[in-house]
């Protein structure tokens, strides 16, 4: 995997502060970014594991699943890990079962996949239900025209009943 990486030799007792920016390329299999990926992470080791927590920012480009539209989606996000050797995954899977709250990351050899981490935040951060906003109103089912932009005079019935009856909720919603 792409993106920064540290030697577990180069983690100090005290443990380690970093402060780094990833190209958009961190990103390249997801989603475009638009500019780097910053990110503050401090490594601590604890016993075999090497806890982090950090906080990362950084631009992505979504497209709208209600009007299509790109927009972008301000990532700025703190988090809490910890990394485990990849080795002793079988061996420690009972005790890491109780400790539901913190995810936990495994690496190979001896270095920290700091890269990898920042990533995998990013993708955390993202909505499933990805809206331009709040109150995005769709593409025409008719025309395909963005309701955003202005009514495209459709006539209505040409909606599915469910889309009719959650215009009528809206319209009462808001008069009552
Ligand atoms: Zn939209
Ligand atoms: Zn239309």
């Amino acid at each position: 995997m792409s993106g920064l990486k540290v030697r577990l030799e180069d983690i100090p007792p005290e443990g380690l502060r970093l402060e780094f920016e990833e190209g958009p390329e961190l990103l390249a299999d997801c989603f475009p970014a638009q500019g780097p990926v910053a990110a503050r992470v401090f490594l601590k080791k604890s016993g075999i594991d090497v806890k982090a927590r950090g906080h990362v920012k950084a631009e992505v480009r979504l497209a709208c699943d209600r009007c299509l539209e790109e927009f972008v989606w301000q990532v700025d996000e703190d988090f809490e890990v910890e990394f485990r050797p990849q080795a002793s995954a079988p061996l420690r899977e009972e005790t890491q079962l109780t400790r539901e709250d913190l995810e936990v990351i495994f690496f190979e050899g001896d270095e920290v996949p700091v890269g990898e981490l920042v990533r995998e935040q990013v993708i955390l951060s993202v909505p499933d239900k990805r809206l331009c906003r709040e109150d995005c109103r769709g593409l025409c089912p008719v025309c395909g025209k963005n309701l955003n932009t202005g009514e495209c005079g459709c006539p209505r019935r040409a909606q599915s009943p469910f889309a009719v009856l959650r215009e009528l909720m809206a319209r009462k919603a808001q008069t009552g």
